[in-house]
């Protein structure tokens, strides 16, 4: 029966480390600063923002809320973005996505200044992710990463394979595990034989977004999984990429849903906005 890799209590950790962090930053007269932007209601997004705003309230981080109407323009938008990459109180600005179709998600995205892209999806960061030289990384790969890491789970020599090639989970969670030199496999809805190419791996991601997909017996025994999937089924029941109960059955390790990568999201968004605060505070310095 495999471990359960317990997100909550791992996310608590790093964020006892942050919130420490924030006041050692604080002593030394800098608050680090998040800035988040919301446009439109979409309900998912206004909860996922609350829950940020929450999350820097408890770390220490100040806060600075924009809830902008559905019909802003793009115009109004890259303005507001333009004056946040101008406020020395702000060290990370997060656009929450989706936007309104009014509005080009990828001109926002690359108007954010890459100093301040605390989620991590401007072109010049995922450009130094791939060269190794990371600044922001996104936040969830970020995520499973500590994950793996406070696990124990060494990845040099391993075969890793991640099913799901976004740009916000898949390829950069392949470009980390790449960086600390495990043999990555990429899948996605092309793959043939995914079944056996899954069976190979020593550390399986699964972020696809399909209840249930990957199945039990394609795990191979002692496998690390890491579920990114969050699916509704029904009314209120969530469930991940992976059949939990088969898998657990086979994998050494394996993050439950909820409570596996999901905790791990915004904790690394609250670490990201606190190395750019520390950033500049050196560059003050200097
Ligand atoms: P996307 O829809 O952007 O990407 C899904 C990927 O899965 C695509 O690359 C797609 O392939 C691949 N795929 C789809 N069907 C199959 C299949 N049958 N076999 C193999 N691959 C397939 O999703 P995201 O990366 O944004 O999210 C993935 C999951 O992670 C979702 O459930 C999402 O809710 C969850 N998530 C969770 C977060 C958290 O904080 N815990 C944060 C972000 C996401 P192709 O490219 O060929 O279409």
């Amino acid at each position: 029966m495999a471990k359960i890799i317990d997100g909550k209590a791992i996310a608590a950790k790093i964020r006892t480390e942050i919130t420490e962090g924030v006041a050692a930053l604080k002593e030394r007269g800098v608050t680090p600063g998040l800035a988040v932007v919301l446009v439109g209601d979409d309900p998912a997004s206004r909860v996922y923002v609350s829950m940020k705003e929450k999350a820097c309230a408890e770390a220490g981080i100040f806060s600075d809320e924009y809830k902008l109407p559905a019909e802003t323009s793009e115009a109004e938008l890259l303005g507001l973005v333009a004056k946040l990459n101008n406020d020395p109180a702000i060290h990370g600005i997060l656009v929450q996505l989706p936007l309104p179709p009014q509005i080009d998600t990828d001109k926002v995205l690359e108007a954010i200044s890459p100093e301040k892209d605390a989620d991590g999806f401007h072109p010049y960061n995922v450009g130094r992710l791939s060269v190794g030289k990371p600044l922001f990384q996104p936040c969830t790969p970020y995520g499973v990463m500590v994950m793996l890491k406070e696990e124990g789970v060494e990845l040099a020599g391993k075969e890793v394979v991640v099913i799901g090639r976004s740009n916000i989970v898949g390829k950069p969670v392949a470009m980390m595990c790449l960086a600390q030199s495990a043999t990555v496999t990429v899948c996605h809805s092309k793959t043939r034989n995914l079944a056996d190419v899954v069976r190979r791996a020593d550390v399986v991601i699964a972020a696809v977004g399909r209840p249930e997909m990957v199945k039990g017996d394609w795990i191979k025994e002692g496998a690390v999984v890491i579920d990114v999937g969050v699916n509704r089924v029904g009314e209120k029941k969530l469930v991940g990429d992976v059949d939990f109960a088969a898998a657990s059955q086979r994998a050494a390790a394996i993050t439950p849903v909820p409570g596996g990568v999901g905790p791990m999201t915004i904790t690394m968004l609250l670490y990201n906005t606190l190395e750019s605060a520390k950033r500049f505070a050196e560059q003050l310095n200097s």
